[in-house]
């Protein structure tokens, strides 16, 4: 009997030589096979553009894209840069109509994005409100920010680039959730809260809270 199994064990052995180069082989057919099954899904996830309005820093376009896309887990492109928002500039405000901005976005008919958010570094506004940080239209889910009033200089203090990169994200993924279908939230440390001034910006922070994560995840199955 013992005799019997170590033929069999021997034969095993001499079978697994013979075929050691295709065992490797077959893992690695296995993980690429993965790999494409990995990159196929993500060419099905949707994708947002980010579009610069006129010039913006690169650093920031990248670190943008790249701190949304963990955040938001979709892939981010960063489009053609748009010439200067001339067309919007209001002479007498010394400032850029926000919704005008957005209209000439929307108007690209970029293909193949779920979502566009602009980047502008004018300062922003609406008729109902003095600035803005940021304007969506939910429906067409288009979004812009404005990096003007996110800078310490513009309150005439000491330039800070890691404070205005944070508040970069936390008006970026606040209009983004606004193309997800988010509303304002009356929680002051949601980023969905409406932000009045550069202080509520830094208090609320880029994080959704539990009920605004909850809708979002909502609006996500129903619409992925
Ligand atoms: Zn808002
Ligand atoms: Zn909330």
């Amino acid at each position: 009997m013992t005799v019997v199994f170590v033929k069999i064990m021997i034969s095993v052995l001499k079978y697994c030589r013979k075929f050691s180069i295709l065992i490797p082989l077959l893992l690695l057919m296995g993980n690429a096979a993965t790999k494409t099954n990995y990159a196929s899904n993500i060419s099905m996830r949707k994708k947002v553009c980010i579009i610069p309005i006129g010039t913006i820093d690169k650093e920031i376009l990248h670190n943008t894209q790249k701190e949304l896309e963990d955040r938001f887990n979709v892939k981010i492109d960063i489009g053609r840069q748009l010439e200067d928002p001339a067309y919007a500039y209001h002479k007498q405000k010394k400032q850029y109509h926000s919704t005008k901005i957005l209209k000439r976005i929307h108007k690209l008919g970029l293909t193949g994005y779920d979502r566009i958010l602009g980047i502008a570094d004018v300062d922003l506004y609406v008729p109902e409100r003095t600035f803005v940080f940021g304007e969506a239209v939910i429906k067409k889910k288009v979004a812009v920010i404005s990096l003007t009033r996110l800078r310490q200089k513009f309150y005439d203090l000491p330039e800070d680039f890691t404070l205005f990169k944070k508040r970069i994200i936390i008006e970026a993924v606040h209009e983004l959730g606004h193309t997800y279908g988010l509303r304002h939230c009356t929680n002051n440390k949601c980023v969905m809260f409406l932000s009045s001034n550069v202080s509520d910006t830094d208090q609320k922070g880029a994080v959704l809270c539990s009920n605004c994560k909850t809708i979002m995840e909502d609006k996500r199955t129903m619409t992925n």
